[in-house]
């Protein structure tokens, strides 16, 4: 039966290795729309040594956050090309109020309703075993964890063998900076959604492949 389409675009909360980027992926690819990840899009500049890149590669290395304006012009630029047009996901965008109320007139601009929250909680200690244990694909982006969810092969993806590298900001010290960064700006977006009816929340704990499951039949009832 083909996935039902979602009413409005969704984005996820959560801290640092909550498991957004990985449960985004899954529930964008199960809805067929495009997963905009913020984190991502910066990553790629980084690597390319764009202009913008060159700009926010500091910030991100001390695990601080880039400037509202830098990233809701790239999120307002991403969301008007034409493959978001039947909906769209948003992961690591909004993370300050002022990024939340900007998307709101962004979406109303563009013609899109509301959006609808996805709260990940996790307890602290799976949010650091996720993190240290994080590995990414340098090919595919595909995210993998060396405790919960290990590669077949060491150190290469199951897709495509690409090398399975570490997230540069995942250090312990730089990994402490986001989550404070974490508690004072993004927290409060909980509460910004929640007084608007728009924020469900789910318990972040269990295994990434049941946690999809649950989200996505959740998702299917509420988007
Ligand atoms: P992420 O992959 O979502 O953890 O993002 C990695 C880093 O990119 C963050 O620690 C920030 O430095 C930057 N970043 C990503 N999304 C945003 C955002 N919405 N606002 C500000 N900085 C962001």
């Amino acid at each position: 039966m083909p996935a039902k389409k979602l009413a409005r675009p969704l984005l996820f909360l959560g801290p640092p290795g909550a498991g957004k980027g990985t449960q985004a992926r899954a529930v964008a690819a199960h809805f067929g729309v495009p997963q905009i990840s913020t984190g991502d899009m910066f990553r790629d500049h980084v690597a390319r040594s764009s202009a913008l890149g060159r700009q926010a590669k500091a910030v991100m290395e001390r695990g601080e956050l880039v400037s509202d304006d830098i990233v809701s012009g790239m999120v307002a630029e991403r969301i008007r090309r034409p493959d978001c047009a039947g909906g769209f996901l948003l992961d690591g965008f909004p993370r300050t109020v002022p990024q939340a109320e900007r998307l709101e007139t962004l979406l109303a601009e563009a013609g899109f309703p509301g959006p609808l929250a996805v709260n990940l909680e996790v307890s602290y200690t799976s949010l650091i075993r996720r993190l240290t244990g994080r590995r990414t694909c340098a090919v595919c982006g595909e995210i993998y964890n060396i405790y919960e969810r290990p590669p077949q092969q060491e150190g290469r993806c199951d897709r495509d063998a690409g090398e399975l590298t570490e997230r540069a900001d995942d250090r312990e010290d730089v990994v402490r900076e986001r989550l404070n960064e974490y508690e004072r700006k993004t927290k409060p977006l909980i509460e910004f959604y929640r007084h608007r009816k728009a924020l469900v929340g789910v318990n972040g704990d269990e295994s990434p492949e049941a946690l999809t499951g649950r989200l996505i039949q959740l998702l299917e009832k509420a988007a």
